[in-house]
């Protein structure tokens, strides 16, 4: 049976990893909070005392972390005492740079590595249908994708290593601009006594469709699985968005790509955010459009 250690057991992780013991592997995991490891336990998980203890005897180690410095500091840690050709998966969202380095820190210890971030929330990763978007060599994406399938709707190989982090914040520009656009055109089609419902009907099978309107409609009533039929709770919470559009603009300026509307929308979030929406499902952007507040937390 393959040994699996699972680093980073939040609202992420401990449901990836319980599906991952539901497919019959052997997942050792670890956390700084000793709730999520409770939780781990509870869901079939060995629990370790630290992340150097959770990758002795794995062929596998998983990341799920907050943020680059995080994934660096558990790659510090647990290189030197894995053993040679273990797979790493980092499945967080971090910056480019980071990942980068982290595929350099893991080559230059004889390890295979793959960045692999996830969309599809809480939800998806309860339900096993996540879409990882994977970055790292062809011999590396061929080890990982059966590991990540009991995890998985759908593994997209996106090219060397960075290239899953790069697919995800460029995709996630693309959904936070166009959630901007989308409840830009309901507000004023409000203003233009214009109804919720015949906006839909047009736009979302006309040139305006996108996943913003045809699949998390910002208003209630059209689509009645999108948040906004939910008082706006997440979902994918506004700070999380942030979070990624910031990522997407380090990039940005990492590179010297033209993104002014991925400027703009990450300082409109960020103003979202700060009138204390960060817990708010993203889509809820609407009603600060509309100068509401919707008050999730
Ligand atoms: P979370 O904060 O719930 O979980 C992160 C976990 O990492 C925490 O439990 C924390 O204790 C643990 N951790 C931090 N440093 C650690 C260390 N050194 N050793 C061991 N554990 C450590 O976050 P989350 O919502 O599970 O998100 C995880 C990652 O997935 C983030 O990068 C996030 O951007 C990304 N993501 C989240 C969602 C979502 O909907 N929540 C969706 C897609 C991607």
């Amino acid at each position: 049976m393959t040994n699996i250690a699972f680093i980073g057991l939040g609202n992420m992780g401990n449901p990836m990893a319980a599906n991952l013991v539901k497919a019959g592997l052997n997942v050792t995991g670890f956390d700084l909070v000793a709730d999520n490891l409770e939780q781990a336990e509870a869901n079939g998980l060995n629990i370790a005392d630290s992340a150097v203890d959770a990758i002795r005897g794995a062929a596998v180690v998983i990341t799920m972390l907050p943020a680059g410095k995080h994934v660096l500091s558990v790659y510090d840690n647990v290189l030197d005492p894995a053993e040679a050709g273990t797979l790493f998966i980092d499945c967080s969202t971090i910056d480019v740079d980071s990942a980068r380095k982290a595929h350099e820190l893991a080559s230059e210890s004889g390890m295979l590595s793959i960045d692999a971030p996830v969309s599809g929330g809480v939800g998806g990763a309860e339900a096993g249908t996540l879409t990882f978007m994977a970055g790292g060599s062809s011999e590396a994406f061929a080890l990982a994708e059966p590991i990540l399938d009991p995890m998985a709707g759908r593994i997209v190989h996106c090219g060397d290593g960075g290239a899953g982090q790069s697919a995800k914040i460029c995709n996630n520009m693309i959904l936070g601009i166009s959630m901007i656009g989308v409840g830009e055109a309901f507000v004023l089609a409000e203003k233009l006594g214009l109804s919720h419902q015949a906006l839909f009907d047009v736009a979302s099978t006309s040139s305006g469709q996108c996943w913003s309107i045809n699949t998390y409609c910002p208003v209630p009533g059209p689509v009645p699985t999108s948040p906004a039929n939910n008082d706006y709770k997440p979902g994918f919470a506004a700070a999380l968005m942030l979070k990624d559009l910031k990522l997407a603009q380090e990039a940005a300026q990492a590179t010297g790509a033209v993104t002014p509307l991925g400027a703009s929308a990450m300082q409109l979030y960020a103003l979202f955010n700060a009138t204390g929406e960060a817990g708010t499902d993203f889509s809820g952007i609407i009603n600060f459009l509309r100068g509401q507040k919707t008050g999730q937390k």
